[in-house]
């Protein structure tokens, strides 16, 4: 290709790479976990780094939770349901890529033209950008009352604190679950305060909340969230029980 002779001297690390389509039927197999390659391996470029490592960080705070011995039963389950999801959707527009790049007849470049077209439009580009990226999936949340936030990934809101401007992600830091109160809400912070040991209350206002509260696991997903203005009466159970469901039981 070249042109000219390229001597190949000794090889100090050998590796091979090549596309592939394959995903393991579970993740999980008693005290065997499988994350990143060796859970997954994809027919496109540029995500697989990312794959792996957002199932490291969701696997990663259950096995602490197991090994500190707070774990509800079933916690270490949700890695498999919940990763090999994420390991379909990426599959699925991995697959497309290879649809999308394969071939140079009439119809395979009309099927590029298309997609080009269409991601002219920002509303499309971003729902791309969020697919590529893997931060679209909402996972399934038992007992989270069914809030259009539970399982998403947290929005990186700007907060407003007494220590001054803050943003979800810097509350995360910690890698420890946060009860946020975005409503002067003392129910709900009384309710998380009996798993003090693990959930960190944070108060603040924020421009537009989305809710009054998010309870928000160490990867960053929403486990559980209450409606504006949501009564006492019905929300401080369901945040026990989400609680429960995900920490283990109180204090
Ligand atoms: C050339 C190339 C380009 C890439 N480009 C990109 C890119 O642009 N974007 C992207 O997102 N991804 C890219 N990838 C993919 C990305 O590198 C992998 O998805 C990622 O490194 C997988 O991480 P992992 O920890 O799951 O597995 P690995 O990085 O493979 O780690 C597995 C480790 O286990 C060790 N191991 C294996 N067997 C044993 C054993 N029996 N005992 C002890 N240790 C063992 C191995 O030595 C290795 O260190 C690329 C990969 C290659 C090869």
């Amino acid at each position: 290709m070249l042109g000219v002779h390229l001597p190949v001297g000794e090889a100090s690390r050998l590796s091979r790479f090549t596309f592939k389509a394959r995903q393991a039927e579970r993740y999980r197999h008693g005290r065997i976990l499988l994350a990143g390659d060796a859970a997954h391996l994809f027919p496109a470029t540029g995500v697989a780094l990312n794959a792996g490592l957002l199932d490291a960080v969701n696997l990663a705070w259950k096995l602490a939770a197991d090994v500190h011995g707070w774990a509800p039963a079933g916690l270490l389950d949700t890695y498999h349901d919940e990763r090999h999801l994420a390991g379909a959707r990426t599959m699925l527009h991995t697959r497309a890529q290879v649809a999308l790049r394969r071939g140079h007849d009439p119809a395979a470049e009309a099927l590029r033209e298309v997609f080009q077209e269409l991601l002219i439009d920002e509303q499309p580009l971003r729902r791309m950008g969020a697919l590529v990226a893997g931060s679209d999936i909402r996972y399934p949340m038992p007992g989270s009352g069914g809030h259009a936030l539970a399982g998403t990934f947290a929005p990186d809101l700007t907060l407003h604190t007494d220590q001054g401007i803050a943003s979800v992600a810097e509350l995360m830091h910690a890698a420890r679950p946060v009860l946020l109160d975005l409503a002067d809400r003392p129910d709900l912070r009384r309710t998380a305060r009996e798993w003090d040991d693990r959930v960190v209350i944070h108060t603040a206002k924020t421009d537009h909340r989305p809710a009054d509260a998010l309870l928000i696991r160490p990867d960053a997903h929403i486990a559980w969230a209450a409606s504006i203005d949501e009564p006492a009466d019905t929300a401080t159970p369901a945040l026990r029980e989400a609680l429960s469901g995900w920490f283990g039981t109180p204090r």
